[in-house]
């Protein structure tokens, strides 16, 4: 099978030594079963007290992102589909928050998202906004298959229509079919982070820094960093998959986030020029 990633514990010591961080998933990479599993929390911890930036990356709220990046032992979050990241200044004590669009954008997209919300509803009655709309800044999410239906496929597929009829960006996920304007992503604001708040240039991110994530919606992070890496639930979609890890890993979820962890910290141990940033 051409997609066959490599099994984690095949990874070479010094490949794996020079991660400067590890960039996070949460649903179903960190969490299990939709929560935070003990294990996957002592190992976000293990990880920050070795000296990993630890950067969760996610398409949920701007709300639980600031919870996220206020309370967890993480360098930043980034949120809502790269709309924004959140990081700690830890000079000045307080949380820096940097956006895709200008504050005069974001209120213009506001009143547009608002007009393309109330098109879905007419062309898709089924369908409700999310119950987690309240807590984004900058993306519309229509839910179809969290506190709803789920809807059939050519109910969400007439949602992503209406959705691009506006102009609007359109990503199915799971749950949730997610739009907004403009033309950022997961990627270009993680790298934008990495930057500015790690002091890597892109070049050195993409070899520094670990992606973990689960999922065909995780693809343009896979193909983005050299240590890419996908726990183990990952391999149902391998087959369809364009961008797959390099790696995977032997548990499933947040077991399997906290064995890349365990090798990652492990590696770095064992070189003196693995390292912190
Ligand atoms: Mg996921």
């Amino acid at each position: 099978m051409t997609n066959e990633p490599m099994p984690l514990s095949k990874a070479r010591m010094e490949i794996l030594s020079r991660a400067a961080g590890v960039c996070f998933d949460l649903d179903d990479t960190f969490t299990s079963s939709g929560k935070i599993a003990s294990e996957a929390w002592r190992s976000l911890w293990a990880a920050h007290e070795a000296g990993l930036a630890m950067v969760a990356v996610t398409g949920r709220p701007a709300g639980w992102c600031d919870l996220v990046c206020r309370y967890w032992p993480v360098a930043g979050v980034v949120g809502e589909n790269g709309a924004f990241y959140f990081a700690h200044d830890k000079k000045r004590r307080r949380i820096v928050r940097r956006f895709a669009r200008s504050a005069r954008k974001r209120e213009e997209d506001r009143r547009r998202l608002d007009e393309v919300a109330m098109s879905v509803l007419r062309a898709v009655p089924r369908a409700r906004i999310s119950a987690d709309q309240p807590f984004r800044i900058a993306d519309l999410a229509v839910d179809f298959a969290e506190d709803v239906g789920p809807l059939t496929g050519e109910e969400v597929e007439r949602v992503v229509e209406v959705m691009r009829s506006h102009g609007a960006a359109a990503k199915v996920s799971s749950i949730h079919v997610n739009c907004w304007f403009g033309r950022y992503d997961k990627q270009s604001m993680l790298l934008r982070f990495a930057r500015d708040r790690l002091d890597l240039e892109e070049a050195d991110a993409r070899r520094r820094l670990v992606y973990v994530g689960d999922s065909p919606n995780d693809e343009p992070l896979f193909a983005t960093f050299s240590l890419s890496v996908g726990v183990a639930n990952v391999r149902r979609f391998l087959p369809e998959m364009k961008a797959p890890p390099a790696f995977i890993t032997k548990g499933a979820e947040g077991a399997g986030f906290s064995e890349l962890v365990r090798a990652v910290i492990r590696a770095r141990a064992s070189t003196k020029s693995g390292g912190g940033l």
